[in-house]
């Protein structure tokens, strides 16, 4: 059977991508080789930046600008108003703040209340102070941003549910024929054809690509972060921000539940960055320095510290610097998409749907070709494991 579009990769750009075409009224499906999100999509803290953080060491950059108008976005869509309709998706917190240690607070407040981020950021006090934040061994400055952190098992679930009898679970292989790509066949037999085939495999894009003598290259960005569990750990989505390091937080740290009555903290920014040439031990020493430097009223005597290893995978940039934007190509009758951020999804939504004009008219399955569908379990978040 025919169909308009074959995803391949149930991370959210993939079942974004469905949900944007099956509600536009294309006969779309998708492919899952692993449990849903088990790439970088589960792995990912969660945030919906609005690009402040990138104004960290000059005011404006390509990035912060194309990231702007995100939170509003997803905003609209948690509210059944957007792109799509994520009405019922757990957002785990509705805040992200800023915060710095006594020691900068001054040349933080003065960058802070300079025009180009006026709206943008909005220093905190009084009753407004979270609860992590309001002992009083804390002097630094707090500031709010329109950034929020979203459940990512549970935007997928919401995702997969709207569509669940479009998506197989089975590993596919390319069917090329004179270098272009005609089916996807699965392993155990029956295949897939499609007008258009999106490759949205995160990593596994580049080897894709390469079967396919695609003329684009990927990079991989390394991050060792780091998982701190606790049965008391107050709930923190923040950046720490020193002004040091670059246009990069510190550290940023978002909250997540264990499912054990733990909480965790996920621990990224530049102590993920800098710390991928660290053993799994060095690193969790250097993120206990960090966080007894920066929070040291929170005791982490009795927590249990564990790092997880993953790649960020993106288009390559000159230097291996890291892209401004979504990246989506169409090569014939394929379109490679990389999202660069789960923020700019709805971005790389816009650039697909470019290359779409009317759905098909849809041709029916013949008995012959169907294909049983069975749904892909879930990944697990590195704090759960
Ligand atoms: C540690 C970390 C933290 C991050 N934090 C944030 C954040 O806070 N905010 C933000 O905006 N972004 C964040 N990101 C970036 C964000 O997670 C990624 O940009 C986004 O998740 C990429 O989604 P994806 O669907 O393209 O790829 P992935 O999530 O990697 O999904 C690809 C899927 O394709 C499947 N697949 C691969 N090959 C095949 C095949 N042959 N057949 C079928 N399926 C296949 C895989 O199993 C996988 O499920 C973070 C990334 C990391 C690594």
């Amino acid at each position: 059977m025919l169909r308009d579009v074959a995803i391949i990769g149930g991370g959210i750009t993939g079942l974004w991508l469905l949900n944007l075409l099956r509600d536009r009224g294309y006969e779309a499906v998708l492919v899952e080789k692993d449990g849903f999100g088990s790439g970088q999509t589960l792995a990912s803290q969660g945030i919906i930046h609005g690009g402040v953080k990138y104004t960290l060491s000059t005011v404006t950059t390509p990035a912060s600008e194309t990231i702007a108008a995100m939170p509003k976005r997803w905003r609209d869509c948690l509210a059944g108003q957007g792109d799509i309709d994520l009405q019922g998706v757990r957002v785990l917190s509705d805040n992200f703040y800023l915060f710095t240690d006594h020691r900068r607070s001054s040349k933080i407040t003065a960058f802070f209340g300079s025009k180009a981020l006026r709206g943008k950021v909005e220093a905190v006090s009084g009753t407004a102070i979270p609860l992590a934040f309001s002992a009083p061994e804390f002097a630094g400055g707090l500031y709010q941003l329109e950034d929020l952190v979203l459940d990512t098992t549970s935007l997928l679930s919401h995702l997969v549910a709207q569509y669940w009898d479009s998506i197989y679970d089975r590993e596919v292989e390319l069917g090329i024929k004179n270098g272009k790509l005609v089916g996807l066949h699965f392993v155990d037999g029956g295949s897939l054809h499609a007008a258009t085939y999106i490759l949205a495999a995160g990593k596994d894009n580049g080897e894709l690509a390469r079967q396919l003598d695609i003329p684009v290259v990927m990079q991989l960005r390394p991050l060792h972060q780091v998982i701190v569990k606790g049965r008391d750990l107050p709930h923190i989505f923040a950046h720490a921000v020193t002004m040091d390091s670059g246009s990069k937080p510190g550290l940023t740290i978002t909250t997540h539940q264990v499912g054990d009555g733990r909480n965790a903290w996920y621990l990224g920014g530049d102590l993920a960055e800098r710390g991928v040439t660290r053993s799994p031990e060095a690193q969790v020493r250097a993120a206990k320095q960090m966080l007894a430097t920066l929070l040291p009223w929170i005791p982490l005597d009795d927590c249990e510290f564990s790092t997880w290893r993953i790649d960020r995978a993106e288009a390559a940039q000159a230097a291996g610097q890291r892209p401004d934007s979504p990246f989506a190509r169409k090569v014939g009758n394929v379109i490679l998409c990389w999202p660069t951020k789960m923020t700019l999804v709805p971005l790389l939504g816009d650039m697909v749907l470019q290359h779409f004009g009317e759905p098909l008219d849809y041709d029916p399955p013949e008995a012959s070709c169907l294909i049983e569908i069975t749904q892909p379990e879930f990944g697990t978040p590195p704090w759960a494991r």
